[in-house]
């Protein structure tokens, strides 16, 4: 079994609300200093600078997983994690019908960047992306689950778009594998603040805005790093672990 060191949670200059250094060299060059082998790029209700990155990462040793945070409905955000571009452009084509149409405003929300592998500008994306799609979450879920991916409610405890805060409960109808927590409690308080989650595995990721964000503390024994391992992991099944190392 191989150590993997894991923030599957990293936006890119796509994302309005990320900082300007989110550039694919950047983006490798920082998990390789912090010893992460293991990111999902994971811009709101977008995936178009996912191959940049990857195409970075080559030959880094730094694995980088197809993601994207999906707003639902209910305004509650998601990770949704797939191994190849193939699913997630399936995926994409599905989120970019049930986005509404409303333009960006670059100097309220910021930028929405898409740019090449050295980080160079290729275009702006224009319709605004930090806002709900029509998709509900159990929608969401069967769309993510037949795909093959994974569908991990982000940063479950934040006021701002976590399942928590927002519905208050865990949807018993959705077989969710991991829960993700925010930077800023580790798994131990987390259960404490809200006993809902006593069943649930959890995960913590950096929620990458700006490359300080990257944490790290999430690391997975597995065999390679694919959805199917990674779900293996989080089921605890065949000799796969994982165990996060929070700062908190
Ligand atoms: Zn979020
Ligand atoms: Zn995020």
């Amino acid at each position: 079994m191989k150590k993997f060191r894991a923030d599957l949670h990293v936006h890119t200059v796509l994302s309005p609300c990320a900082e300007i250094e989110m550039l694919p060299p950047l983006i490798v060059s920082e998990a390789k200093v912090r010893g992460i082998n293991l990111i999902a790029i994971t811009d709101h209700n977008a995936s178009a600078n996912i191959s940049a990155v990857q195409k970075a990462a080559l030959g880094s040793g730094i694995t980088v997983l197809p993601g994207m945070e999906l707003q639902t409905k209910e305004e509650v955000h998601v990770l949704c994690l797939f191994d190849t571009i193939d699913q997630i452009i399936q995926f994409q084509n599905i989120v970019d019908q049930k986005l509404p149409s409303i333009k960006n405003r670059p100097d309220y929300f910021g930028e929405q960047l898409v740019v090449d592998d050295k980080g160079d500008f290729v275009r702006n994306e224009e319709r605004l992306l930090i806002t709900s799609t029509a998709l509900s979450i159990n929608e969401a879920y069967s769309l993510v689950d037949e795909l093959g991916g994974i569908f991990i409610p982000a940063h479950v405890n934040r006021k701002a778009n976590g399942l928590l805060e927002i519905l208050g409960f865990m949807p018993d109808d959705i077989p969710f594998l991991a829960v993700e927590i925010s930077r800023h409690i580790s798994p131990k308080h987390a259960k404490e603040e809200y006993p809902q989650l006593n069943t649930f595995e959890i995960i913590q990721n950096g929620d990458v805005h700006r490359l300080s964000d990257f944490i790290g503390t999430t690391i997975f024994e597995i065999e390679n790093p694919s959805i199917r391992e990674i779900k293996l992991a989080l089921r605890k099944e065949a000799n796969r672990s994982y165990n996060v190392n929070s700062i908190n």
